[in-house]
């Protein structure tokens, strides 16, 4: 029998920057290393390779990818790494020029080489360096996401459903960096709910560029609502399904109905809308009006009783007039969402609204961000102070930093909120671990966040809380940091 250490080929740390489709694919490249002999250890352990996978989305977003890179790059070259891995987006976008801009990484690997991370990294450890690229086109299919290691706590996963975007937003570099829509075919969704389900998962949480668009490119018409259908019936000992990334679009009956009646699908959907203005909108290349909008908002608000409805919005896009921001803001006043973000507009190179005229001063920006969040908080705080003195089942994420002893505070969230970008609801209870679905009393609310009792005990002896599994990276286990737009 061989000895399982002569198998290792190096140790490695992780980094994973940007959104939840990229904290996919760096679960799937974890689990391709450790299959390929690579075993991650914490940045204390001093690992022989690092690898970064970055997001190339908007400005800080490459600015933070940036930073991690030098700060690699710098450890490398004062001894403490053997080399430095570039993933994901921001390698995508400027495979160019990436290696001229900053030569002390290794090697760089584009988003559809992630299947090949194995082959980076021996080159690496064979000191191979004349090859240090590696760049496949966008596939026709989507990539498998099975065999995955994950870096969520274990009872929570995300589930991409499909890859790519065919909306051409103008100002939006996605559909440049990762292709075309290439819908995940529903026998493997659902094989792979089932996968993790059988791993410890209760939340899976739905993610794509484009949600509703799920189906368009592989069967010719929307078919979310039917994947929906079978993840309810097919995939045993799911409790809850949360769906992300809803473009405006295709909300079919079907749709409607599959949610209106929903068992495990949560009552909160998430659904970019990016402006209001119709004027802003074409330019924006966005295909729905403000009545379109309108009339969504209201049949899911008549058709899902206590939804919670998240929205992201861009101000400052090229050309927005003061009229046109004063037609957004009052509609997020009138529209009352329970959950909503705000993006200032990034001037991105390569997009269509790069070129577009009108720029807006980066303190204009800023000031219609914090005009629309100054309108936003009253209403969330509102909206989450009715739920106290209400019962509410409550996912346990992990412990509360300070709490101690059998009835300590933990750190949940219940169905009205998605992890990283929501709140939370800090739970106080005995006997709990990470993972555990309870019911909960909310008894007040703290801004964004519920404070809650447990109203069960679970059944079992203390014992020390499970610790999520998480990369150890430098730069710590990312969460994601920014949601992508959709
Ligand atoms: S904003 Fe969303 S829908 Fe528009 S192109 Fe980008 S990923 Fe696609």
């Amino acid at each position: 029998m061989s000895d399982e250490s002569t198998d290792i080929k190096a140790t490695f740390s992780f980094v994973s920057l940007g959104c939840a489709k990229n904290l996919v694919d760096s679960e799937r490249m974890l689990g391709l290393l450790a299959q390929d002999g690579y075993v991650l250890v914490p940045e204390t352990e001093s690992p022989d390779l690092v690898i970064v996978n970055t997001c190339g989305f908007i400005d800080v977003a490459r600015q933070e990818s940036m930073s991690v890179i030098r700060e690699m790059v710098d450890r490398k070259n004062a001894g403490d790494l053997k080399g430095v891995i570039v993933a994901g987006c921001l390698a995508e976008r400027f495979k160019d020029n990436l290696l001229v801009e900053e030569p002390g990484i290794d090697q760089v690997v584009g988003v559809f080489g992630r299947e090949e991370i194995s082959q980076a990294a021996g080159r690496i450890v064979g000191g191979l360096v004349e090859q240090r690229t590696i760049f496949n086109p966008a596939p026709i299919r989507a990539q498998d996401d099975t065999a995955r290691l994950r870096i969520t706590p274990r009872h929570m996963a995300y589930l991409k459903v499909s890859e790519g975007c065919d909306r051409l937003c103008t100002f939006c570099a996605i559909p440049g960096m990762r292709g075309k829509h290439v819908t995940k075919p529903m026998d493997e969704v659902v094989r792979e709910a089932q996968e993790l389900v059988a791993d410890g998962v209760k939340e899976l949480i739905l993610v794509a560029q484009d949600m509703t668009y799920y189906g368009m490119d592989l069967y010719g018409r929307p078919r979310l609502a039917e994947l929906l259908q079978r993840l309810e019936t097919e995939v045993e000992g799911l409790a809850w399904i949360r769906i992300l990334y809803c473009y405006p679009q295709f909300f079919t009956d079907e749709l409607y109905e599959t949610l209106g009646s929903a068992k495990k699908i949560l009552p909160y959907l998430d659904m970019p809308l990016q402006h209001i203005d119709d004027r802003v909108l074409r330019r924006m290349n966005r295909r729905h009006t403000r009545a379109q909008t309108e009339s969504i908002i209201d049949r899911l608000r008549t058709t899902i009783p206590n939804l919670i409805l998240r929205t992201t919005f861009i101000v400052g896009f090229p050309g927005e007039t003061d009229d046109e921001f004063a037609t957004l803001a009052d509609f997020v006043e009138a529209k009352k969402f329970e959950r909503m973000g705000v993006f200032v507009y990034s001037d991105e190179p390569g997009t269509p609204a790069f070129k577009l005229p009108g720029r807006i001063a980066e303190e204009v920006k800023l000031a219609r961000q914090e005009k629309l969040m100054s309108i936003q908080r009253p209403i969330a705080e509102a909206i989450n102070a009715r739920f106290i003195g209400q019962d509410m089942d409550v996912i346990i994420d992990s412990p509360a930093p300070g709490g101690r002893g059998r009835a300590k505070a933990w750190i949940g969230r219940g169905f009205a909120d998605a992890p990283d970008v929501d709140g939370v609801v800090l739970v106080k209870g005995r006997n709990l671990v990470p993972g555990d679905l309870v019911p909960c009393r909310i008894e007040a609310t703290e801004g964004y966040d519920m404070i809650a009792t447990a109203l069960a005990e679970p059944d079992r002896p203390e014992r020390a809380p499970r610790k999520p599994r998480k990369s150890s990276g430098p730069g710590g286990p990312d969460k994601p940091r920014l949601p992508i737009l959709g």
